[in-house]
């Protein structure tokens, strides 16, 4: 009964808030509907799971927004056969929704709190193909390089050079930029020695926290 009751939430999650905000992209839609999203959140909030809004995680952290993850995976252009990288786990979810639409997910978190419930619930739900370490992402994951896709999921100053390097020709990077209140979600491509540069939306992320992000947290 709870299970349907969730599905049925997730429709309407689908329907409200992500294909009337203009997402069409079939698999990513489908995605959205199969994850259970209310497994990423804690016990406490579960009511607000499909609520058209980030939710916090804990560790001053969030879950994102819906559409958010719709838009930024949507972005990403997935066949099934990508090697993403996804810098900022969190509670897993779009790690999950990657998981869903590409071959393999590499996943940093550098709070070792989250990345270890994230890994829990993943593997609770039989993600096999999602692998998650625990660190400073804006070095990239350079024994994994090149990645097809990369999805930066918290704000970050500027693009870190590791991760442009880290793709591969063709390949698509999405990162929020810009300060610790208001950023561009960027679209980086890679052209052979050139990056193809699209602003797509304005977004507001927790910071990415790093070498090659922000120093500290506000
Ligand atoms: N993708 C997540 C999800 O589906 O729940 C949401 C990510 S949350 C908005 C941003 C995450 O980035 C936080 O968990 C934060 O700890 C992490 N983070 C911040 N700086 C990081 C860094 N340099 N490397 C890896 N993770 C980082």
């Amino acid at each position: 009964m709870m299970k349907d009751n969730y599905a049925i939430s997730r429709g309407r999650m689908v329907s409200t808030q992500i294909i009337n905000r203009g997402i069409s992209d079939e698999r990513v839609l489908e995605a959205m509907r199969k994850v259970p999203r209310h497994r990423f959140v804690e016990e406490a909030i579960l009511h607000q799971a499909y609520n058209d809004h980030p939710l916090p995680i804990g560790e001053k952290q969030t879950i994102s927004q819906p559409f958010i993850v719709a838009f930024m995976t949507q972005s990403l252009e997935l066949t099934g056969e990508e090697k993403v990288l996804e810098i900022g786990t969190g509670s897993g979810y779009q790690a999950a929704i990657l998981a869903e639409l590409a071959y393999s997910v590499y996943s940093i978190e550098r709070k070792s709190v989250l990345a270890k419930m994230a890994k829990d619930v993943l593997q609770s739900l039989n993600y096999y193909n999602v692998y998650i370490k625990i660190g400073d992402g804006t070095h990239g994951w350079r024994s994994e390089a090149p990645f097809d896709c990369i999805i930066v999921t918290a704000a970050s100053p500027d693009v870190p050079l590791a991760l442009k390097e880290q793709l591969k020709d063709g390949g698509r990077l999405v990162i929020p930029v810009g300060d610790q209140c208001n950023q561009k979600l960027m679209k980086i491509t890679k052209k052979g020695r050139n990056y193809k540069v699209e602003e797509l939306l304005m977004c507001r992320f927790v910071p990415l926290i790093g070498k090659y992000g922000f120093q500290d947290e506000r």
